[in-house]
């Protein structure tokens, strides 16, 4: 694949490494993810695909291997440049949103903004540009106690995308939802990710989504596997 956004390479990863409860969880992963692709990660639980994602967003460090964003290897770079990769280039929805709740849904979308250097007024025009293309501009002024779990989980979307990322990782991102509210919501995801080109790798366990999406890969076993 010509310039992935996201590539691992021989990727590993152990928890208590040599003491007698290691856990092997990750053993040798490769991915490529492409600018406009989107990719099913489907797993059951406690396979590892938290730890991927956390890996592939640089939230944490493989044991050997190499990852890539963007056509830069993260190996071996310090912290500052790691967490300005994080902040600029890679967007994360959580299962749950995560909202700062004593700020409004339009402050949760701009404060990200601020720390990326952006001006106030720049922040402010996108992220009402954000709530709309998530039919949500009506809301802007609410703070997250007074959305529905819909509403919240569409401006958890927003601030993910808020510095224009390359890369979107989303553990379970509609996991916590109804499932007519999910399929909607999830229509509006696929929306945005369309619109904006970026590579999305996308945790489910519902197949029916996964299937939705461009490729779907499983983890089994510490290893990828086509489904
Ligand atoms: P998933 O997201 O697929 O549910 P995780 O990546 O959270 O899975 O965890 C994979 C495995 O690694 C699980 O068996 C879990 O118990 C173990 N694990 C995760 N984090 C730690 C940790 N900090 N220390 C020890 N074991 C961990």
């Amino acid at each position: 694949m010509n310039n992935p956004t996201l590539d691992l390479q021989g990727i590993t990863k152990s928890y208590n490494p040599g003491a007698p409860n290691e856990v092997k969880v990750l053993r040798g992963i490769d991915l490529q993810v492409a600018p406009g692709e989107v990719v099913a990660l489907v797993a059951p639980s406690g396979a590892g695909k938290s730890t991927l994602l956390h890996i592939a967003g640089l939230l944490d460090t493989p044991d050997t291997g190499r990852v890539g964003i963007g056509g830069e290897d993260m190996t071996g770079l310090g912290d500052r440049r790691r967490t300005a990769v994080r902040r600029s280039d890679v967007g994360f929805i959580y299962q749950f949103h995560h909202l700062l709740p004593e700020f409004t849904a339009s402050e949760n979308i701009v404060l990200p903004q601020l720390a990326n250097g952006t001006g106030r007024a720049e922040a402010e025009a996108r992220a009402r540009d954000l709530l709309t293309q998530v039919g949500i501009e009506g809301r802007a002024d609410h703070r997250p106690a007074a959305l529905s779990g819909g509403e919240q989980q569409r401006v958890a979307f927003c601030r993910a995308l808020a510095n224009a990322p390359r890369l979107l990782l989303a553990d379970e991102p509609t996991g916590n939802l109804d499932p007519a509210t999910s399929d909607q919501v999830f229509g509006t995801l696929m929306a945005l990710v369309r619109d904006t080109g970026l590579a999305a790798l996308i945790a489910t366990h519902n197949l029916d989504l996964a299937g939705r999406m461009d490729r779907q890969i499983r983890l089994d076993a510490g290893h990828l596997v086509p489904v």
